[in-house]
């Protein structure tokens, strides 16, 4: 059964703490996509929500209204959404972001919860095709813990009410790992403790500890160095 706009509401209690104190990440990302955050732009990533999450949020405030698609392509993710309890909306844009008021979805980018392929939540891996375009990704040392931790416990309130996400996000890390072991690449994942793993590819999802040194390598898949 869905979560309710009543747990809805508890998981954003839970999950307010912002990926770094210290860095704005906007500002890293914007100029590359017009002045706009990659993941506050629904031409790149429709904004989909559960409809009880959409309530809440309209109970609320205005930030938020149906999406309405600009193209085919788009009307047929929308047509997707039938009969689903999900649906597609968009928010007034970054310049009208109201911090407490933003969808789960927001309070996650770029992380979803990864599991390994023993079905146990280890922590957080990255929406792998906003690389090259999400500066956390390629900066997820500075990624703070109060986030992390409570990343993790407001899914695992969300998983309680509603086992299908975790079954989701199972199948989502398992995607993961497949899509790297084509690459023959391995990913990082940030364990709940904050500690960074590597996930291998091609080895039934084994991980190994990753050390920071390693991690910075990543700053280069990121494009412009005026943007680091
Ligand atoms: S989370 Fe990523 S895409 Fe979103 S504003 Fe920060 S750097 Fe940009
Ligand atoms: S609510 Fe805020 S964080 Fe979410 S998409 Fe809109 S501007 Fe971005």
């Amino acid at each position: 059964m869905s979560a309710t706009s009543r747990q809805y509401a508890e998981l954003y209690r839970r999950f307010q703490a912002p990926i770094s104190k210290v860095y704005d990440c906007g500002k890293k990302c914007a100029p590359l996509n017009n002045g706009t955050p990659f993941c506050c732009d629904a031409e790149n990533a429709i904004p989909i929500v559960e409809k009880s999450e959409y309530a809440l949020l309209q109970s609320r405030s205005d930030l938020w209204k149906p999406f309405k698609p600009r193209d085919k392509q788009q009307a047929n993710e929308v047509a997707d959404l039938k009969g689903s309890d999900c649906r597609a909306v968009e928010c007034k844009g970054a310049a009208h972001c109201e911090r407490d008021n933003r969808s789960l979805a927001c309070r996650s980018f770029p992380y979803y919860p990864y599991f390994n392929a023993q079905k146990e939540l280890i922590g957080l891996a990255h929406y792998w095709s906003f690389e090259g375009s999400c500066w956390i990704i390629h900066n997820l040392t500075i990624v703070e813990l109060p986030f992390i931790q409570q990343f993790v416990a407001s899914h695992e309130y969300l998983f309680k009410t509603d086992p299908a996400w975790r079954d989701t996000y199972i199948g989502q890390s398992s995607t993961h790992r497949g899509v790297y072991s084509k690459r023959k690449k391995k990913f990082p994942v940030i364990a709940r403790n904050g500690d960074y793993f590597w996930v291998l590819p091609n080895s039934g999802g084994e991980m190994v500890p990753a050390k920071k040194s390693e991690l910075y390598e990543l700053r280069a898949g990121f494009p412009g160095p005026e943007y680091k």
